[in-house]
């Protein structure tokens, strides 16, 4: 029976391997989008800033050239002057240029802002720069990682269920049966290791009598508050 009873452990053992290999198969393909979509973020980001300091230089250069026309403008006004007849005709061109000169003014104002404000923004872009480049290595990375798991996780599995049926076939069918019914109703896990008194599938102490019995004996014993398999293994002797 000791045998049988090390068999089931065994086989616990991989067909919970086996459901935790389905799980990770079936969140891969998301685990792999999400890294993905972290480096489209990131470069989103960066491209944000580049469109933003673009954009100032847009405004930068529209204000040079609209500071060129209008200087224009004055020259063209000041040769005037020399031509006026009367006063009124000469005031009015002053107050045309008075005009002029302040738009020029409130344009250069905006220009020294608008450099300001593009050193500022080139800093950010800067360090969006680095930030991308960095996850762009340590995601590509990962990302080769986690496309090779998907490449082999199905071999893996074979194996693994190569395995299972190996030692499925050295146990006895009615402790199978048993050992099924229990994992169908317990999500799972049908054999647990009981360590200091403790169940290790429900946490519960089972009674001290039956610790002793455990410790020594060699038939099938279940855990009287779920049901489930249990066994004894000496950690002190090094074995797991
Ligand atoms: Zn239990």
């Amino acid at each position: 029976m000791k045998e049988q009873i090390l068999l089931l452990v065994e086989l616990q053992k991989i067909d919970s391997g086996i459901k935790r290999m389905e799980i990770r198969k079936k969140e891969l393909p998301g685990v792999l989008d999400k890294l993905r979509e972290e480096l489209h973020l990131s470069e989103e980001k960066m491209e944000d800033e580049r469109k933003k300091i673009d954009d100032l230089y847009k405004r930068h250069r529209d204000g040079e050239n609209d500071l060129k026309k209008r200087n224009e403008d004055l020259k063209k006004i000041k040769s005037r002057l020399f031509d006026v007849k009367t006063n009124r005709e000469y005031q009015a061109l002053l107050k045309e240029m008075d005009i002029i000169s302040e738009k020029n003014d409130k344009t250069e104002n905006d220009i020294i802002d608008v450099l300001e404000v593009i050193d500022k923004v080139r800093e950010g872009l800067e360090e969006r720069e680095k930030e991308f480049n960095a996850l762009r290595i340590k995601q590509e990375k990962e990302i080769i990682k986690i496309e090779s798991e998907i490449n082999s996780i199905d071999s893996v599995l074979l194996d693994i269920r190569g395995k299972n049926s190996e030692i499925k076939g050295k146990i006895n069918t009615d402790l199978l049966e048993k050992y099924d019914i229990i994992k169908q109703k317990r999500h799972g896990r049908a054999v647990v290791q009981v360590w200091e008194g403790i169940c290790g599938g429900c946490h519960v102490n089972i009674p001290p009598q039956m610790y002793n019995e455990l410790q020594q004996s060699e038939v099938l014993m279940l855990c009287p508050h779920c049901n489930r398999i249990i066994y004894w293994n000496d950690k002190n002797n090094g074995e797991k």
